[in-house]
């Protein structure tokens, strides 16, 4: 069997435990893979040299009669996640020749269970962006239509595992950044509840907000990779303890949609998929209801304020003097200027200058306390609702996949495509998208994602309900 057909982790790891394959001939189907493509769709900034070398070593501990959830399974990282000893650029130039200095507390989860790393994938610079195209080394594709965006800023994660340029990937995801490429893309995408996943090594953009997450083909493949990935860590301040009690599974569901909400521009055909989702779960036993989240619009702007005044402090080490890109200027300020003005891309340096201007002091109360406000009231009104319903549904996107350059000149566009996906982060609650259906866009069919969001915790919740809509379970 050749590696490549495989279609899950599942599949995969009944074919190893079996002998029907071995890591090395899986291995080397992605790698074959991975030539014949990406050259097109360039969902990997470096593909590993030691991806065989890995491969042999989980032949050789699979045929110790070792068992375990990862071993022999191909991934791929987002690159701003450390694997100690390998380039980690967060596809800035300004990162260009940085060498992680020790792995991200999910990369060392997953090189321990076995897992082989194929590469690192493609992203907007510093996870800035909704499209993949800020890379400071170029876009990259979508597998479905290579004239059009993968979404991001995780999209060389999502086209990798669209593309089966990988069984499963991990991205990261701050406002949307893992669930709105999965969309796009036509795959799974998981952001876990805040803390659940260590971001130990996870390059910061908005540290109240970033999580890690797994890209997949199924349902159960995210519950996996994510399983493989969470557990408390000392090293994240912020992670969540393990005794804390999650949500289980439940005999019947409730699922509410913010309908008038979902009346602000989204693309018709994109609706009429999600209203057939929504009739797919009722057809399961779930019962769908209207909910009233009032303040949920509010949220895009409430992010784009919080967002980026996390990104300028965050940001605020790449100074050219103690790692990242040099250039030498007429004194030490002029430095800072000259790093950071050649290093940073024209996105992250929008960012860093409004999230500078919000925190200023003056302006401090107008825009950064007001957020905070509002991201409480956000909170309170969501809480509100997960009283009568356990999941709340809406698209993933207002619409599939655009066209490269389509917005790159217009920076609130771009922004706009957060609108669904930002809330889950500013609250810190776990969200899934699934993809559901296709729409036709210049006669191609384009993949667009249902997205379920549950309280803090509920990832059993998210799983339990994706599977009905993916025909999982
Ligand atoms: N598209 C959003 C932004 O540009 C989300 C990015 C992310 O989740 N990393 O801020």
């Amino acid at each position: 069997m050749a590696g490549s057909d495989v279609t899950s982790i599942q599949e995969a790891r009944a074919l190893l435990d079996t002998g029907k394959i071995s890591a090395t001939e899986l291995a080397q189907g992605y790698l074959d893979r991975i030539k014949e493509k990406d050259g097109t769709i360039h969902a990997y900034l470096e593909v590993f040299d030691d991806v065989m070398k890995q491969a042999k070593d989980a032949d050789k501990r699979l045929a110790s009669g070792e068992k375990g959830a990862f071993l022999g399974i191909p991934l791929a990282i987002k690159d701003n996640i450390l694997i100690q000893g390998r380039t980690a650029s967060a596809a800035s130039r300004m990162l260009e020749n940085y060498t992680a200095t020790y792995d991200s507390t999910a990369a060392a989860k997953l090189k321990e269970s076995g897992a082989v790393l194929l590469g690192r994938t493609n992203m907007d610079e510093f996870a800035m962006g909704s499209s993949t195209e800020t890379s400071a080394f170029g876009a990259t594709k979508n597998p479905h239509d290579t004239e059009r965006v993968p979404g991001g800023s995780s999209g060389g994660s999502a086209a990798a595992v669209a593309g089966d340029m990988a069984l499963a990937a991990l991205g990261s995801d701050t406002g949307g950044s893992i669930r709105q490429p999965a969309a796009l893309c036509g795959v799974v995408g998981l952001k876990p509840t805040y803390g659940s996943v260590s971001r130990h090594g996870l390059m910061a953009m908005g540290s109240s907000l970033d999580v890690i997450g797994p890209l997949t083909r199924t349902v159960a493949d995210a519950e996996t990779l994510f399983s493989a990935v969470r557990g408390h860590d000392r090293m994240d301040a912020t992670s969540v303890p393990d005794d804390r009690e999650r949500i289980t599974r439940k005999a019947k569901y409730t699922v509410g949609v913010p309908r008038a909400f979902l009346e602000k521009g989204v693309d018709k055909d994109l609706l009429e998929e999600f209203e057939r989702g929504l009739d797919t779960l009722t057809a399961h036993g779930v019962h769908v209801q209207d909910i009233k989240l009032s303040t949920i619009e509010h949220a895009l702007a409430t992010y784009y304020i919080i967002m980026p005044a996390e990104v300028s402090a965050n940001l605020a080490r790449f100074d050219g003097v103690r790692y990242g890109l040099h250039v030498d200027g007429r004194d030490r300020k002029d430095d800072y200027r000259e790093s950071r003005g050649a290093g940073f891309g024209r996105e992250v340096r929008r960012r860093i200058l409004l999230g500078t201007y919000v925190l200023s002091s003056g302006y401090y109360d107008a825009y950064y306390g007001k957020a905070m406000q509002a991201r409480d009231r956000i909170r309170r009104d969501v809480r509100t609702a997960f009283e009568s319903v356990d999941a709340i549904a809406m698209p993933t996107t207002p619409a599939p996949a655009f066209k490269i350059g389509e917005k790159t000149s217009d920076p609130l566009s771009m922004y706009l495509e957060d609108i669904f996906t930002v809330s889950a982060n500013i609250i810190g609650i776990p969200a899934l998208s699934v993809p559901y259906g296709t729409v036709t866009r210049d006669s191609k069919e384009l993949p667009v994602g249902f997205q379920l969001l549950a309280p803090e915790l509920g990832e059993e919740t998210l799983f339990t309900l994706g599977k009905k809509l993916t025909a999982e379970g």
